[in-house]
């Protein structure tokens, strides 16, 4: 996610901060104290109110990172590797690079952070009935109190049946279990996905007439939900079309390469003429790295007649490459994940071609239209 900063690690995964965070720390600070605190604790200094509403809202802060870190360690058991953890304005997101092997897998990816949570929320509240209940109104029982709920609540909102929240992707997994199609399966979850987001849109409009401006939150809550759902349900479309096709079968074949001495400049021409958008940098018959736009855009333009394709190329021991045999669906997950617009296609220690984005989606929009 572009536009955070990195806190910190924790056993070994990054976790990173969006700065939309900043604005929902900002809102939760402020709204727990002006209103919740002051309920709960009436003849109380002002300053203790925020204290109190700030020192809740980073516990809250910790409690998400929990569940989304039970999230991650159960991915990483199962062989996934996670890229970091980011904290965001709707909550957490964990960076996992993969989808689950298995129904079985998935399952346990998803379930472990609303375990997380309700673990959480059951701790928050033995403590909170050893320290007395609701019979000792101290500052410490009205946050224990606070931090018990807000973690059921977290729990219990996460396993909503609707993808792409955690219990979207626990239905998922049994619907996949049961009919052994895994895309079948996300195309419902991310469908009652939607109906749950859309109900949250009306539900929170209708609320914001009765009750304030506070329902337009869950409204804004269920827009979220609503575009990521439609955005996995794209994203299943988009793997059905190219599931079962081999890379061979459109990858372009002869490209064009170029020399490590060639300065930028030539090689940008070179892509120019041959439409490609990317040039494989070869030395006797071997790759060395790729250039790609994107690493030409990155350099300051002035180098461009001076510096040479080896110093900003993606050098090939980092590249990620394709087989001319694996299936596309592979290709994509790859540039997805890696953010990459184009692969190498090699075979034997030979370079075959590339295969980008657009030969992608060039390729799902031939086969819709061939379709109607
Ligand atoms: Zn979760």
């Amino acid at each position: 996610m572009r536009s955070s900063f990195k806190l910190g690690r924790i056993l070994g995964i990054e976790i990173r901060i969006h700065i939309s965070w900043l604005l929902i720390f900002a809102f939760l600070t402020w709204s727990l104290a002006a209103g919740y605190f002051p309920s709960l604790l009436p003849n109380s200094p002002t300053i203790e109110y925020w204290i109190l509403g700030a020192v809740s809202s980073i516990a809250l802060f910790a409690s998400v990172l929990a569940h989304e870190i039970g999230h991650s360690i159960v991915a990483r058991r199962n062989g996934i590797p996670v890229k970091d953890i980011t904290l965001f304005i709707f909550g957490g997101a964990s960076n996992i690079t993969r989808e689950a092997e298995s129904a079985g897998a998935e399952f346990r990816m998803a379930f472990t952070g609303p375990l997380v949570s309700f673990i959480l929320g059951g701790l928050f509240f033995a403590i909170y009935f050893l320290a007395g209940g609701s019979g000792s109104k101290t500052a410490f029982n009205a946050v224990m109190v606070y931090l018990g709920q807000i973690n059921l609540i977290l729990g219990v909102f996460n396993l909503l049946p609707g993808f792409p929240l955690d219990g979207g992707r626990v239905f998922r997994s049994i619907i996949w279990k049961i009919n052994h199609d895994a895309m079948k399966a996300t195309k419902i979850a991310a469908t009652t996905g939607q109906v749950i987001a859309y109900l949250f849109i009306f539900g929170g409009i209708a609320m914001a007439f009765v009750i304030g401006i506070s329902g337009l939150w869950l409204a804004f809550i269920g827009w979220f939900l609503a575009s990521a759902a439609s955005a996995s349900l794209q994203q299943s479309v988009l793997l059905e079309t190219l599931k079962g096709v081999k890379v061979r079968e459109i990858a372009g074949s002869a490209i064009e390469t170029g020399a490590p001495s060639l300065t930028i400049e030539q090689a940008l021409s070179i892509m120019l003429e041959s439409k490609q958008r990317a040039l494989p940098v070869m030395n006797n018959g071997r790759m060395l790295g790729l250039v790609s736009m994107t690493d030409i855009k990155r350099t300051a333009r002035d180098n461009w007649p001076v510096e040479t394709v080896d110093q900003i190329m993606t050098p090939a021991t980092s590249l990620k490459i394709v087989a001319p045999e694996e299936d596309l669906t592979k290709a994509l997950e790859l540039m997805q994940s890696e953010g990459y617009n184009q692969l190498p296609v090699v075979s034997g220690g030979q370079l075959r071609g590339l295969i980008s984005r657009s030969d992608l989606l060039n390729y799902i929009q031939l086969k819709h239209e061939v379709a109607r």
